[in-house]
């Protein structure tokens, strides 16, 4: 918005330096540019690398898989699903039988990313439109948000999203300055695709290292965190 303003070209008005920038500031105020939000799921909301680790060994074991920790997981993982599980020796045939596997694994309790629930609210409460567009599919989802009692904590959510760049382009619309939170190079790589600010989180699926590899513009622990990068000050629980 500021270029279009340049001191003595509004209205014949001559504005010094500071009477623009207190103009500015008073049109900002007035018409402040709308925010979009949008998260992944797994390994961003939810802090849930352990329960990804259980559902993997679970789902593969059947097959022979020897079983995944913590950090084989964060150096294997990558998506599509059916990459992933074929480079961990699933055959062809079993693919969708251990993907199936896994989507009800991830059926289990998992701790959310600490601050979560209360930028939310504090994202919200500035009018900031926020999201959810991750490939989790429906059950697994709303699993966890009945689970954290976060039921309609969004304002759109979109489940089950085999090409992340193309939602993510769809949705971009919905704000002038857009953020995607993800926790692999293919969030970061979709965001980015897609003309959002693409913002990694530590402990997910994959390293920080492989997120700003893919070219991630901020990273962040908690989620409270990602209120410095919006530049807004945390509103103090009522
Ligand atoms: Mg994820």
């Amino acid at each position: 918005m500021k270029e279009r303003f340049t001191p003595g070209a509004f209205m014949n008005v001559r504005f010094t330096e500071r009477s623009l920038a207190h103009t500015m500031g008073v049109l900002r105020m007035l018409s402040p540019a709308r925010s979009l939000v949008l998260v992944d799921w797994n390994g961003t909301v939810m802090s849930d690398l352990g329960r990804a680790v259980g559902a993997i060994n679970a789902a593969t074991a059947p097959f022979g898989v020897r079983a995944l920790d913590r950090a084989e997981f964060q150096d294997s993982f990558t998506l599509p699903m059916r990459t992933w599980l074929l480079d961990l020796g699933i055959a062809h045939e079993h693919v969708g039988r251990v993907e199936a596997d896994w989507n009800s694994g991830m059926q289990a309790p998992a701790p959310l990313r600490s601050g979560v629930r209360e930028t939310l609210a504090t994202l919200r409460g500035q009018g900031i439109v926020t999201g959810v567009v991750t490939a989790a599919n429906e059950a697994a989802l709303r699993y966890d948000l009945r689970h954290h009692h976060l039921d309609g904590a969004f304002d759109h959510v979109h489940t089950s999203v085999r090409d992340k760049a193309a939602r993510l382009t769809e949705l971009r619309a919905l704000g002038e300055r857009a953020f995607y939170l993800g926790d692999t190079a293919y969030d970061i790589e979709s965001a980015r695709a897609a003309g959002y600010v693409a913002v990694g989180v530590s402990e997910g699926y994959q390293r920080p290292d492989v997120l700003a590899a893919a070219g991630a513009d901020h990273h962040i622990d908690g989620f409270g965190d990602l209120l410095e990068i919006l530049d807004l000050a945390p509103v103090p629980a009522a």
